[in-house]
This record gives C-alpha cells, structure tokens and sequence, in this order.
C-alpha cells in the first residue's frame, strides 16, 4: 500500500502543511484540501475516489476547483464519500450553485452521467473504493469528523483525520489485521495544548498520552503540523526520542 501526503503549495512545498490530501495506491484521496492545487492535471485525472473527513476548509479546498479544471475532460465521475453531515454540507455550502456549480446535475462532457457523485457512508461500517476496504470511525473534533481505517489486502493503516484526545478510533485501529502505520493529527506543540484542545487538535505530549491506547507497534506519523509550529513540533519530537513517532516528510511516497 502506497502513501504519500501532498504538498500544500509551490513555493515551500516540503516543510508547509496548511492543507490535507493524501493520495493511496495513486487511486484515491482522502481529504480534498490540496489535490486540485499539488497534483498535476494529468495524474489528477487517474483519480476518481475522495473520501472527506470533515467539511474544515482546509480538508475540501481544492475540491470544488478540481471538479471544474478536470470537468472537460472527465470519462467518469468523481465520487466523493462522506458521512451525512459532510454530504450535507458539501451540498448545501460549496455545490449549491453559488459558492459554486452544483456539478451532481452536470451531465459529464460525453452526457453519460452526473459529473460528481456524492456517496453517503456510514459510521463503523466498513465500505469498499478502489480496491481498498475502509471504515470512518468518528473522533473528537469541533465538527463531525471520522479517523479512517484503511486496509488494502493484508495491510492496514489508519488515519486519525483532525482529533484531539479520543478512544474509538485507537481501539478499533488496534483491532486492524498487520497495522503498519497511524497518520496522527499533531498541529501544535505541547506549550499551545490549551489551543489544541479547544480546537480538537494533538500536541505531541497529548499523542505520547494517547498511545497506550494503541495495541501493537505500528509506526506513527505526525501530520497536520501548523506551518508556524513546524519547527516547534520537530524540535519537541526529537527531545521526546520515541522510536515509532516520525514527522512525515510531505511529498514523499511511503509503501509497506
Ligand atoms: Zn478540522
Ligand atoms: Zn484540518
């Protein structure tokens, strides 16, 4: 299974997170935050599966662009999932024919069908997209919001998505056959943890807290590091020596 976390932008694409997209098997996406704007238009194209955690802007930025760059030359459709609150949302805030064309009534170019299709998804049930087999778990964040685990044949990974402290996810993240990874939420360092638990994010103390509640040895990466903290973050993690927790490096390709 192949991950890699997209840049954010073109000027300091490798050290500045202020969107999330992640791209797996080159397949699909979870988060719409920087696709439309890191990827190239040409692989962009090869990809029509994107999974939305949370409607925070900074997880469907480029979603609304991307429909719209690609629109001519689209075959199929896009299929966006989320639970309900996130349908809801994209449907009645971006695709409402203001903010933005409501393209799940814009016949693709060649009129086959809808160009997007938004695919409801439900909590703790496991569904299938791109040949990966992936259940949303709810976490603890200002708005509904679901951690995701993510099994690809006999691997696992799981992605928090944004949290702060929470219990579910690591519990049935522990459950997972071979997990490899966890890709956590890490936005502040410790000295901001009164903002990150307002803002539903991880500091590194609070994910050292955290986890115990993880079964196994899996490796952690941190993501969703606040460009302004970056350094902070690095810096703490180094100091706290843990041997499975790495920052991961954006733009890289991980395979396990
Ligand atoms: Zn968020
Ligand atoms: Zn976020």
């Amino acid at each position: 299974m192949k991950v890699r976390l997209l840049p954010s932008n073109v000027s300091r694409p490798y050290d500045c997170q202020t969107l999330t997209s992640f791209v797996i098997n080159d397949k699909l996406v979870i988060d719409g935050g920087s696709i439309g704007f890191a990827m190239n238009p040409q692989d962009q194209l090869g990809i029509h599966h994107f999974v939305v955690t949370h409607t925070h802007a900074d997880h469907i930025a480029s979603l609304p662009v991307m429909v719209a760059d690609l629109y001519a030359f689209l075959k199929e459709p896009m299929l966006v999932y989320g639970i309900g609150p996130v349908i809801t949302d994209l449907m009645q805030h971006v695709f409402n024919n203001r903010i933005w064309p409501d393209f799940t009534k814009i016949p693709l170019p060649d009129g086959s069908g809808p160009t997007l299709v938004f695919k409801l998804i439900e909590v703790n049930k496991p569904f299938e997209a791109a040949g990966l087999r992936i259940t949303p778990i709810e976490v603890n964040h200002p708005v509904t919001c679901t951690g995701l685990l993510v099994q690809d044949g006999d691997k696992s990974l799981a992605f928090t998505s944004d949290t702060y402290k929470t219990d579910l996810f690591w519990a049935e993240a522990s459950k997972l056959p071979n997990l490899k990874a966890v890709f956590v939420d890490v936005s502040f360092p410790s000295t901001e943890e009164p903002l990150a638990e307002r803002s539903g994010h991880l500091t590194p103390r609070s994910l050292v807290e955290e986890l115990p509640k993880l079964a196994g040895e899996p490796d952690i990466f941190a993501v969703h590091i606040k460009p302004f903290f970056r350094r902070a973050v690095v810096a703490e993690f180094a100091e706290i020596g843990h041997p499975r927790i790495h920052v991961m490096e954006i733009g890289r390709e991980y395979e396990w």
